[in-house]
């Protein structure tokens, strides 16, 4: 009846009811569309997944070995993609006959106080036992400087000083060898320099060896510490003989050799004790096998050599111009083919390679 309470009262609690149910169909409405979206993004994850297993299976084999571990997750977290199918290392172009790194002149001086800690910094690119190649072309050649050693430890400070970063400008592939002659006996030279041209070949296919007294600094990097068509006399004019040959036969100081030169004079005498005379030799056994000295210009050989006394147990040899009025007659059987020596020690240190090494005795 109309107007009656209880009539509309009954008519409020349907509609309630029926707000009540709409209401629950709208929830389970949105629960049904959440569930069926949140099924969608499980499966694209997976099948996102599937495709990155197809193309890096390393990588998952990894992830799926670690337990406990979301491969998703770990996915995403990890630091490095893994390098892809590997490529062959690009090769390098071959460096220039001329460095474009070159400067020219050069200042030496032997009153700065040196650290090998300081040549250290300023040789970041070294590597262990005092080696290097060029990061940015192929070196034209592989070359082996080899050092005759006994006490001289303040001037392989400013040897190293000065030649590492002129050789690096020089865009060579190098190692320095420092070959320490043990013990007391008179010093041999000549022998030290084909025990280093024997080990340093133990170590790396050089092919061209510089050969340095410890002393000599270049002046000037267009002074290129490689080897050429004929033996090279690369200390051409020193500071101690007033920037000039002392004689035109001169080959002391610092020379260059390639292996095949090398060998084409059976190397150098064993048999030379004490000063003077080993490098007369050498010259010798190359013009006599039919070789001639190739040099720098006066201008670009200029070289400093720091003072010093005479070193103890290296005398002037007194048979030595005896020995060399017969180098032809004895080249043959004194030599790389006779030589014979103990190694002490092989020491790779940051800025060289040092072998100590027992000579024996005259
Ligand atoms: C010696 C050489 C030395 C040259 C220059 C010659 O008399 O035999 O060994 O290098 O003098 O000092």
């Amino acid at each position: 009846m109309p107007g009656d309470p209880s009539v509309n009262f009954n008519l409020l609690h349907r509609i309630c009811k029926l707000v009540v149910l709409l209401c629950f169909l709208h929830i389970f409405v949105t629960v049904v569309f959440y569930v069926r979206s949140l099924d969608f993004r499980v499966a694209f994850a997976q099948n996102q997944q599937s495709k990155h297993n197809a193309v890096k299976p390393a990588q998952v084999r990894n992830t799926e070995d670690t337990p406990g571990v979301d491969p998703v997750i770990e996915k995403l977290k990890a630091p490095e993609e893994p390098k892809a199918p590997e490529e062959p290392a690009k090769k390098l172009e071959k460096c220039p006959e001329t460095s474009p790194l070159l400067v020219g002149p050069l200042r030496v001086e032997f009153n700065i106080p040196m650290s090998l800690d300081l040549i250290k910094k300023e040789n970041p690119n070294l590597q262990q036992g005092g080696r290097f190649k060029p990061k940015d072309c192929e070196a034209l050649q592989k070359v082996a400087i080899i050092i005759p050693f006994r006490n001289r430890d303040e001037h392989l400070k400013y040897w190293l000083y000065y030649l590492h970063p002129i050789l690096q400008r020089q865009q060579l592939d190098y190692g320095v060898y420092v070959i320490n002659q043990d013990g007391e006996e008179t010093f041999n030279r000549a022998k030290l320099l084909n025990v280093g041209y024997t080990e340093a070949l133990k170590e790396y296919d050089y092919n061209c060896f510089i050969f340095s007294d410890v002393d000599l600094i270049p002046m000037d990097d267009r002074n290129t510490y490689k080897c050429f068509s004929q033996p090279r006399h690369l200390s051409v004019s020193m500071d101690k003989f007033g920037f000039r040959l002392p004689y035109n036969q001169y080959f002391g100081g610092v020379s260059s050799l390639s292996k095949e030169q090398y060998l084409k004079i059976n190397g150098f005498p064993n048999n030379y004790w004490g000063w003077g005379g080993e490098d007369d030799d050498i010259y010798n056994r190359v013009t006599s096998r039919g070789m001639s000295i190739s040099r720098p210009s006066g201008e670009v050989g200029k070289c400093r050599m720091i003072r010093h006394n005479r070193d103890q147990k290296n005398e002037p040899n007194p048979q030595r111009f005896n020995r060399i009025a017969h180098t032809r007659e004895t080249m043959h059987k004194d030599g790389i083919n006779s030589l014979s020596y103990r190694v002490v020690s092989v020491e790779k240190l940051d800025l060289f390679t040092k072998i100590t090494v027992d000579v024996g005795k005259p």
